[in-house]
């Protein structure tokens, strides 16, 4: 592509960066924050800098949260013995999205992949044990996708916490839902995390 301006070829790169965004898709976002009111692209580029500056990770669950401690760690109406363990921050918000589940979660913040170089130290996977150690946990749940990865993964945190007096079960697999639990439908979901099976090997 050739550019008649550099400005407009910088933010062109950086938009493309994005998942999912090729050039042309980021030429005609860029040409179209270029049509609009400086205020409105301040407020979007604040938004980007300010994300990046200000978000935290609770300090329990690993969730993406505004303050030190998450709202769901923080609320009297959740179940703390009673964990659900997903990968990222769409999968809360997809079990939240089904209204039925009153636990709490710990985040792991991705799945063990020796293929991308991420082992189990990359993870959120220590402070989960120590939460099972210190806290009085009753049933885990492993709400993990059905790829190599989520089994992997699955099978290092079963290893980790089979010696603790909790429950460990995973959502039922069989339920064809894409693999990835953020695209199940919330019936789905909801019914997965209720026919939840213990896990065992
Ligand atoms: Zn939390």
């Amino acid at each position: 592509m050739n550019f008649s301006s550099r400005l407009l070829e910088n933010a062109v790169n950086e938009f493309s960066k994005l998942p999912g965004i090729g050039q042309k898709t980021a030429l005609r976002l860029v040409l179209h924050l270029l049509s609009q009111p400086s205020e409105d692209v301040g407020r979007f580029s604040e938004s980007i800098v300010r994300l990046k500056k200000e978000i935290r990770f609770c300090k329990i669950c690993g969730n993406i949260s505004d303050a030190e401690v998450c709202e769901i760690c923080t609320s009297p109406k959740r179940d703390k013995t009673l964990i659900c363990i997903v990968e990222d921050t769409r999968d809360v918000m997809a079990i939240e999205n089904t209204n039925q589940y009153f636990g709490v979660y710990h985040v792991l913040g991705g799945l063990i992949s020796p293929m991308d170089g991420v082992g189990p130290s990359e993870l959120n996977i220590e402070p989960l044990v120590e939460r099972a150690r210190t806290s009085p946990v009753q049933e885990v749940i492993l709400a993990l996708s059905a790829t190599m990865e989520g089994d992997t993964t699955i099978f290092y945190i079963y290893k980790k916490l089979k010696d603790f007096p909790c429950k460990i079960s995973t959502i039922a697999r069989g339920i064809a839902f894409g693999g990835e639990i953020e695209y199940a439908d919330e019936i789905t979901l909801a019914r997965s995390i209720a026919t939840r099976v213990p896990y065992g090997v």
